[in-house]
């Protein structure tokens, strides 16, 4: 098959690599608007802290040529002719395919006034990512504002203190990250990032970004105004479809794609965080911008673009804060549980979401070796009423599963 894939993001190269492997004869051309070879977004914070490059470069740099892959950097997508089969580029170029993977990925952005100015900053790819990073270290930049408080945003607030600068973070809930952590949860994180030096402004309501000719700083809905030198808009991701309109593909928020990750124009599959696919606990159809989804999606797309006939499972919520000094994990929903089981001690947190006698959610902080059982008892969707309140607390694990399926109770119980 003569294929196309645009983006050589992890769901691209992943999709890419796929299409090589299961169809050697074939050829495949790999499109981004990235100068830089196939990366890992989650290792962009630690290549600007040390200089690595790897883990940034997952795959190596020499992937493409490695896999026979015909990668294009440089070359943005404007249009999709699906008449003709044919990927329209921004230079007028015009590449004919016979399949076409759709893995373009998305960038952050707030639903505020004033998003689009110039100078509103994106840390979502690596080229983003260089230009912000670069005022920081030509000096040009000392304060940064960033509006939202989700986990990218958290993430860069943690990389932007670390390299001097003074940075505010504006969050419309009172807590930090209030998609996956709970109020009480969110302390440990929220202790954690003001003893690293950033300055949270929560429940405060961001009316526009302002500033003329660039974004210079945020007007709160009460009038007050903030000003700094890096302006970051980060309530959420959008994924990027607008080379999509007229094009036939549907789209909500990202491109719709049925559980064979096809889209509604034959010959074009979607997958990584463009795609709108369903949750896997829940069945609601969101676009779950994560490493895992994106890499799980990409084979199954790829290989079905081939003519296979695999299913795709759904997409899952998972999240972990990697710079905080304390290990946080976050997976699963926090919306209408019919318990909450708890434990604390300091930063050692356990927060387990309960609908049906099963885990719809977990949130752990520190000791979080429990992450991996919750998430199996999760997905799995397995009764858990069993162990009580055990499943929170300090050493509940795999053994103590093992132990109650062959009748033994739990496992430290059965020891004491
Ligand atoms: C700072 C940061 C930290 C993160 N940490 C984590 C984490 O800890 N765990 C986790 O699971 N996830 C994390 N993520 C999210 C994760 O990186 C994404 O889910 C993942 O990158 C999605 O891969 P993708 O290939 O779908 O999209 P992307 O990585 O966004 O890649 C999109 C590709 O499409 C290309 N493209 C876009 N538009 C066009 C166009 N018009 N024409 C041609 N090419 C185009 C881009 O150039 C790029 O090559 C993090 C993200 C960031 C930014």
């Amino acid at each position: 098959m003569r294929a196309i894939v645009i983006g050589t993001g992890p769901a691209g190269i992943t999709a890419a690599e796929t299409l090589r492997r299961l169809d050697p004869s074939g050829s495949v051309v790999a499109l981004t608007t990235e100068p830089f070879a196939p990366y890992s977004p989650p290792a962009m914070a630690d290549h600007f802290l040390t200089g690595r490059d790897l883990p940034l470069y997952w795959k190596g740099q020499d992937v493409a040529d490695r896999l026979g892959i015909d990668e294009r950097r440089g070359a943005r997508v404007e249009g999709i002719d699906t008449g003709s089969r044919e990927v329209v580029l921004a230079d007028g170029q015009r590449i004919a395919y016979e399949g076409l993977v759709v893995a373009s990925g998305s960038r952050l952005h707030a639903p505020l006034a004033g998003a689009d100015l110039p100078g509103v900053l994106d840390f979502k790819s690596l080229r983003t990512a260089t230009e912000l990073i670069g005022r920081v270290r030509r000096g040009e930049a000392t304060s940064a504002l960033i509006v939202g408080n989700g986990f990218i945003g958290i993430e860069l607030s943690l990389l932007l203190a670390d390299l001097g600068v003074d940075v505010t973070v504006i969050g419309r809930r009172d807590w930090v990250m209030p998609r996956v952590l709970d109020p009480v949860s969110s302390k440990v994180a929220e202790a954690a990032l003001t003893s690293r030096g950033v300055t949270l402004r929560l429940g405060v309501e961001a009316d526009a970004i302002v500033g003329d000719p660039s974004a210079t700083g945020v007007r709160l809905a009460d009038g007050r105004l903030l000003e700094a030198d890096l302006i970051v808009a980060a309530t959420g991701v959008k994924p990027h479809t607008e080379f999509l309109i007229g094009s036939g593909v549907e789209t909500g928020w990202g491109i719709h794609v049925d559980t064979r990750l096809a889209t509604s124009v034959t010959g074009i599959v979607a997958a990584g965080d463009v795609a709108e696919t369903t949750d896997r606990l829940t069945g609601e159809r969101y676009v779950h911008a994560i490493f895992p989804n994106a890499v799980a999606q990409a084979p199954i797309a790829a290989a079905n673009l081939l003519g296979a006939d695999l299913r795709y499972d759904g997409a899952e919520s998972m999240n972990s804060l990697k710079h905080l000094g304390v290990p946080i994990v976050a997976m699963g929903t926090i919306e209408s549980p019919d318990e909450v089981l708890r434990w604390q001690e300091g930063a050692d947190l356990r927060a387990v979401y309960l609908r049906d006698d099963k885990i719809i959610g977990a949130q752990l902080a520190g000791d979080i070796r429990a992450a991996g059982v919750y998430h199996s008892l999760m997905v799995q969707r397995i009764p858990v009423d069993r162990y009580g309140r055990r499943l929170v607390e300090p050493g509940f694990g795999m053994a103590d599963i093992v132990f109650e399926a062959l009748g033994h109770g739990s496992a430290s119980r059965s020891a004491a």
